[in-house]
């Protein structure tokens, strides 16, 4: 192969490249500048189970620590829900509710049957730890941090 042709060929696969370079920098971003950056996420996301709050008392949650959830949950993931009765209060009070997220399939069994609609599924895309007991949450201490945001 001459030098010219050599020149030829590489002028070309540059023009090919840039080509390429050139079309995807007019195209729609598609993509975000994450962790700096970040998108909605879809209503039906599932992540983690969370506590919803009482609609007439929002500083505690609608659980009332009745454990349906936690015997209905085929994955024994709820490994601990304890709650105390308020005076002047007719139902309990959730105290404490430990759902251990390395072994919850997010199936949904414990949203559906909660017979006090206390449950919903977290939009938390991105739970990171450095071991098994950071995924132990418990979501009244969860419900008590994302009241103050
Ligand atoms: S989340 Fe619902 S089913 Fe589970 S303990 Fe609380 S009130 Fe009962
Ligand atoms: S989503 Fe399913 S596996 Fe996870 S805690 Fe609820 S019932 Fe258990």
């Amino acid at each position: 192969m001459t030098k010219v042709t050599e020149i030829i060929k590489g002028a070309a696969s540059l023009i090919i490249g840039m080509g390429v370079t050139i079309k995807a920098f007019f195209s729609p971003v598609v993509t975000v500048q994450y962790p700096r950056q970040t998108i909605d996420i879809t209503p039906r996301f599932r992540g983690h189970t969370k506590l919803l709050g009482d609609e007439e008392m929002p500083e505690r949650t609608k659980c009332v620590a009745c454990g349906i959830c936690a015997k209905n949950c085929p994955s024994r993931s709820i490994k601990k829900v304890e709650g105390e009765k308020k005076e002047g209060e007719k139902k309990k009070t959730a105290t404490t509710y430990i759902l251990d997220f390395t072994t919850c399939s997010q199936c949904g069994i414990c949203v559906e049957s909660c017979p006090f609609d206390a449950l919903a599924f977290s939009a938390d895309y991105n739970p990171a730890g450095y071991s098994r007991e950071d995924f132990l949450y418990d979501l009244v201490k969860e419900y008590e941090k994302r009241k103050k945001v």
